[in-house]
């Protein structure tokens, strides 16, 4: 039967959005919430894959973003900033909207899940993002159709 696990994941980070016309254009932080849904068939053991497992494959991806600014590579100003003074600084080379970041963590997910050496039965990937409460922004594929 056609089942959905989920698991949340939460992290700190900074971005802003350059061409933005209103206050999103400032450097500011959210705590962002990170929700991955599998959606596969359960084995004989009853799971579609272990939450520990879900765990150790996108926890890493959590850690590598927590505390750092995510920065647009397109950002001129904020390029030249870091230049000259290092921190934790992710790059992606689009806008850092609530969109391109769960495109980004599901790009990267699906790509842990192709790495494992057991193999895995699942057959879409979401993941939704939240801003805040009450925006969030969702992405998905069908990897069956890849
Ligand atoms: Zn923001």
């Amino acid at each position: 039967m056609r089942t959905s696990i989920a698991k949340q994941f939460r992290w700190e980070m900074g971005h802003r959005l350059p061409d933005h016309p209103g206050l999103c254009k400032n450097i500011h932080g959210h705590s962002y919430e990170a929700q991955v849904i599998l959606v596969g068939e359960p084995d004989h053991t009853g799971m579609v894959m272990d939450y520990f497992d879900v765990k150790a494959l996108v926890q890493p991806l959590i850690d590598e973003l927590d505390h750092c600014f995510l920065l647009d590579t397109h950002d001129t100003l904020m390029r030249e900033f870091f230049a000259s003074h290092p921190m934790k600084v992710v790059e992606i080379n689009v806008p850092t909207t609530a969109e391109n970041i769960a495109a980004y963590l599901l790009q990267h997910i699906i790509h842990q899940l192709d790495q494992l050496p057991t193999g895995h039965r699942i057959f879409d990937v979401k993941v939704r993002i939240y801003e805040t409460e009450k925006t969030y922004a969702e992405v998905s594929r069908d990897l069956q159709t890849l």
